[in-house]
């Protein structure tokens, strides 16, 4: 699955399984749990293969026990997040789930870009914006908090390891993204993606420009009040 499923099931998973237990998953960390295990593009260039260890379900169990024994039941979200990108590159396509005990892949092997896979991403993206729209997230990105300078890091993640994937298998990263109707429809989906995680990183740019700017405006009211000061003393 690309990216944009990824994003999309990560955010659903981790936020809806967050609110019954009282956690609380800001935006961009819901969205980079789903992000993780792609983090192996990153090592393509040092000759490590992706969708190999980080797409074990065994590699992630340190982490997940970790995650339990430092944070206990709030550390569920955290590790369903991680683990829906594993379930999903195992719905569309395979996994080494049990590396590196054993290199057997397990899925249901859909092909990848198919029908099958745009109507899971495009889909999943759809439901993960009516949820941001149902719980308020979506607001926030429109009208802006300082957390959504945090959503930088997903922006950054998707843009870097699209095109580092593009230019490992030596193809025009638009060549690629249009070059069936499956990974057209795909590739609108990661550009509304964008457009609103981008939205979101400069509403927040500009929320925390305007309480710098107020910030700075209660200073001469605070040195008005040490020159009162001085002059009683005087
Ligand atoms: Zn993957």
């Amino acid at each position: 699955m690309f990216l944009l499923g990824h994003v999309a099931y990560s955010y659903i998973v981790s936020k809806s399984s967050a609110k019954p237990l009282g956690a609380k998953i800001p935006i961009s960390l819901a969205i980079m749990l789903g992000i993780l295990p792609d983090l192996d593009i990153l090592l393509q260039g040092l000759g490590v293969p992706h969708h190999t260890l980080t797409h074990s379900f065994i590699f992630w169990l340190p982490v997940a026990i970790i995650f339990a024994a430092k944070l206990g039941s709030k550390s569920i979200p955290l590790i369903l997040g991680i683990y829906s990108h594993l379930a999903a590159d195992a719905i569309v396509g395979t996994v080494p789930a049990l590396l590196p005990i054993s290199s057997i892949e397990v899925g249901l092997s859909l092909p990848i870009p198919s029908l099958y896979d745009a109507a899971l991403e495009v889909g999943g993206l759809t439901a993960a914006l009516l949820y941001m729209y149902t719980n308020g997230d979506l607001s926030i990105l429109l009208r802006g908090s300082r957390q959504n300078l945090t959503v930088s890091v997903p922006v950054i993640a998707i843009v870097a390891l699209s095109t580092l994937f593009a230019n490992h298998n030596e193809i025009s990263i638009v060549t690629y993204a249009f070059s069936r109707w499956a990974m057209t429809a795909i590739t609108i989906g990661h550009i509304i993606l964008l457009a609103l995680l981008s939205t979101g990183v400069c509403t927040g740019v500009l929320t925390y420009w305007t309480t710098l700017g107020g910030n700075l405006d209660s200073l001469p009211a605070s040195s008005s009040l040490e020159s009162k000061r001085r002059q009683k003393r005087s």
